[in-house]
C-alpha cells in the first residue's frame, strides 16, 4: 500500500479553497501516514483567464498553518512542506530564489504552460488545430483532431525539455505528459512513438541529475483513464534508463480526492518494474517498499 500522498493543494494555492485541516483529516481516513502539501507558485502566469497573481504563493501564512497542524497531529501523520513551481524559461532566477528562500521538504517542478500557452484552455487546442490543418491540408475532422493532439503534446514536451535544461532546483518533475488531460471527450490515449525521442531526452536528463517523476493519479480519478501522468510507457522507459525516484500524488484540490487511486497507481508502477517509491523530507528521498 502507498501511504503517502505527495501532491495536494490547499487554500494556500490560488486554485483551491480546501482547508488544510480537511485534507489532513481525509488523509487519516484513507489510512495515509504522510501528506505533503505542494502549494502552487507559478511566476508570471498569463492573465488571459486568471487575475494577475493567482498563482503567487504567500509562504509565511502557509508555513505557520502547517506548523500548527504538524504540532496538533504529531504522532498520527507526517505533514510535509512542499511546493509545486511552474517552470518558464524566463522565470528560472525567480524560481531559484524562491526555492532557496524557504526550508521546503519537497519541490515539484511542473509545466502548466507550453511557451506561454495554457493547454487547459480551448485557445491552445484551436491553435494546435490550425497548425495541424496547415501541416495536413485536406484532412478530415478525426485526423485533424488526432494531429492537433500530437501538436499539443509535442509543444508541451519540447517546452518541458527546454526548461529542464536551464533549471535544476527541484526533486521531481510534475505530471510529465500532462496535456492528455485536456484532449477532451474522455480521450487520453496518444501515440508515444511519435514523441519517443524527446521523451527519452527528458528521461535521460532526469536520470543523469538523479531527479524523479511525480506519478500523478489525477488522470485516473478525475478523467477516468487507466493511466497516470506519466503513462506506463514513460514510467517503464524511465526505469529502463536507470530512473529510481518516483513519488505518488493525487493533485487533490479538494479534501475528498486525497489518497484517490493510489492503489491503481501502485499496480501500474509495479508493472513497470518499480519496487520502491519515495517521500521527500528536507529535500532528501526516503525509499519505501512499493
Ligand atoms: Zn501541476
Ligand atoms: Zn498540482
Amino acid at each position: 500500500m502507498i501511504t503517502a500522498d505527495c501532491h495536494v493543494h490547499s487554500h494556500h494555492s490560488g486554485d483551491s479553497e480546501a482547508p488544510m485541516r480537511a485534507l489532513v483529516e481525509e488523509a487519516l481516513q484513507k489510512g495515509l501516514d504522510t501528506l505533503t502539501f505542494t502549494e502552487h507558485l507559478d511566476v508570471d502566469f498569463p492573465t488571459t483567464h486568471e487575475p494577475a497573481g493567482t498563482f503567487d504563493l504567500d509562504v509565511p501564512p502557509y508555513l505557520a498553518e502547517l506548523q500548527s497542524l504538524q504540532a496538533e497531529y504529531a504522532g498520527r501523520i507526517s505533514l510535509l512542506f512542499g511546493t509545486e513551481i511552474g517552470l518558464q524559461t524566463h522565470c528560472t532566477e525567480a524560481n531559484r530564489a524562491f526555492v532557496h528562500a524557504h526550508p521546503f521538504d519537497f519541490v515539484i517542478a511542473s509545466l502548466h504552460l507550453a511557451y506561454g500557452q495554457d493547454p487547459y484552455h480551448k485557445e491552445y487546442w484551436q491553435e494546435m488545430q490550425r497548425r495541424a490543418a496547415a501541416r495536413v491540408p485536406g484532412a478530415d475532422a478525426e485526423v485533424l483532431r488526432t494531429e492537433a493532439e500530437r501538436e499539443g503534446m509535442a509543444l508541451y514536451l519540447a517546452a518541458t525539455l527546454e526548461n529542464l535544461q536551464c533549471y535544476e532546483d527541484y526533486d521531481v518533475l510534475g505530471h510529465l505528459d500532462l496535456v492528455n488531460r485536456y484532449f477532451g471527450d474522455g480521450r487520453t490515449a496518444y501515440d508515444h512513438a511519435s514523441h519517443a525521442a524527446v521523451i527519452d531526452e527528458i528521461l535521460r536528463l532526469l536520470v543523469a541529475k538523479d531527479k524523479g517523476l511525480d506519478c500523478n493519479t489525477n488522470l485516473i480519478w478525475k478523467y477516468g483513464a487507466e493511466e497516470m501522468n506519466p503513462s506506463r510507457e514513460i514510467l517503464a522507459r524511465f526505469r529502463e534508463l536507470g530512473g529510481r525516484i518516483i513519488t505518488f500524488g493525487t493533485d487533490a484540490h479538494e479534501a475528498a480526492h486525497v489518497g484517490e487511486a493510489l492503489d491503481s497507481a501502485r499496480a501500474i508502477a509495479r508493472s513497470c518494474g518499480f519496487t520502491e517509491y519515495c517521500v521527500f523530507r528536507g529535500r532528501v528521498p526516503e525509499f519505501r517498499p512499493l
